[in-house]
């Protein structure tokens, strides 16, 4: 089979599953305007953003060979659970037949998670399949917690790009794990690359802490949100986003009986202002702005996605958790045609109103000055 699957972050260690399997794998782009462009002409108007770009890379993988493409499905009231059907009906009208493979949560139907795993596992026993499937895990898991350290030390990096090139060096040394002993040895050498990279001195009290949040596709894909955490970090922010490949496994194969994953336990948190979850990650991302804010945050990004229902409830709920929770909440909408220089400045000003609330000076409103209503007709027209 020659396998591809959705760009999104960091895909190491997709690729790293399907060469363990002994597929060859044609790797996705990382989405550009083109394949935007791509995805938007061939997708449904008003479907969601992510949809549309992930059109677009599965048309330009399959243009490069790919004739299977693995996908991950979603639940709820939400567009992601029709993604693989509707993708699939798309290309196959551009006469492109590809198979799909969708892969849900085991514990929404076992049978077809196990179903999915046999179309893939290439006549390779079972247990070396979860043996490989284990490593893969370990090289996603030892990355994210990599990254997750990177994306607050950038803010203090003394030259600008010393962490993304030490990132892409890291990213090379995991892809050429092999063994569990190979991913100790690169994770040791990774921590030493960064505590090597030369930092800014900050004071504690003066470090500003901002959490993203949102829909997990917008989140984790830098290209489709203006590189929002290192547009942030190259402003001295500290970043913190709820979403990585490694916390979206966990949350579905760790059983909530075993204490879930802390995706499961702050959806709790969210009970104070919404009653249910409406599909996608909705009330999570409410519990995660009060998680945020429990843990000292000084303020939160939501990227929400246009077309994106579950986030549009989320962003209708942001006015009042931020008066109650006295939490700034930014909201950014992203779509084709956003113009980074308008999100820029708004990030800009949301940044200079957080360091002021830290401060200790007050979140103030420009004071508009009401007009003056009179009968009186003006001089200049008067007849
Ligand atoms: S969460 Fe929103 S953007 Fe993501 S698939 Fe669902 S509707 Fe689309």
């Amino acid at each position: 089979m020659k396998v591809s699957f959705p760009y999104m972050g960091c895909v190491t260690g997709y690729k790293k599953v399907f060469e363990t399997l002994g597929h060859e794998v044609v790797m996705p782009q990382k989405p550009t305007q083109k394949t935007i462009d791509l995805g938007v002409k061939y997708s449904p108007e008003f479907i969601c953003f992510p949809f549309k770009v992930i059109m677009g890379t599965y048309i330009e993988a399959v243009q490069a060979g790919a004739n299977v493409i693995v996908a991950s499905g979603g639940n709820g009231p939400c567009r992601a659970g029709l993604y693989g059907e509707i993708h699939q009906k798309i290309l196959k009208s551009m006469g492109h037949d590809v198979k799909f493979i969708v892969f849900d949560s085991m514990f929404r139907d076992f049978g077809l998670f196990y179903d999915n795993l046999k179309k893939i596992k290439n006549k390779i026993p079972i247990i070396k399949v979860l043996k490989n499937l284990w490593l893969s895990y370990q090289i996603i898991c030892r990355m994210d917690e990599i990254e997750k350290e990177i994306k607050v030390l950038r803010a203090y990096e003394q030259k600008r790009g010393d962490f993304n090139r030490v990132w892409l060096e890291i990213q090379r040394m995991y892809d050429g794990c092999w063994t569990q002993k190979d991913i100790d040895k690169v994770t040791e050498q990774a921590r030493k690359m960064l505590q090597e990279v030369p930092l800014k001195k900050v004071e504690e009290e003066e470090k500003i802490r901002i959490g993203i949040v949102g829909e997990i596709y917008v989140i984790m894909e830098s290209s489709t949100n203006m590189d929002i955490e290192q547009t942030l970090n190259s402003m001295g922010i500290e970043v913190e986003s709820v979403q990585y490949i490694s916390d979206w496994v966990k949350h579905n194969i760790q059983p909530n009986f075993i204490g879930g994953s802390k995706s499961h336990q702050v959806i709790h948190k969210a009970k104070r202002f919404v009653k249910m979850n409406l599909g996608g990650h909705d009330m999570e991302n409410i519990g995660w702005m009060v998680d945020f804010k429990e843990r000292g945050f000084d303020a939160v990004v939501h990227l929400m996605p246009f077309g994106c229902l579950p986030e549009l409830i989320t962003q209708s709920a942001i006015p009042t958790i931020s008066q109650e929770l006295d939490l700034p909440i930014l909201s950014l909408s992203l779509d084709e045609q956003n113009g980074t220089a308008n999100n820029r400045t708004r990030i800009e000003a949301f940044v200079d109103l957080v360091r002021n609330k830290k401060r200790g000076g007050s979140v103030q409103k420009k004071e508009v000055k009401e007009p003056e209503y009179t009968d009186k007709v003006p001089e200049e027209l008067a007849g």
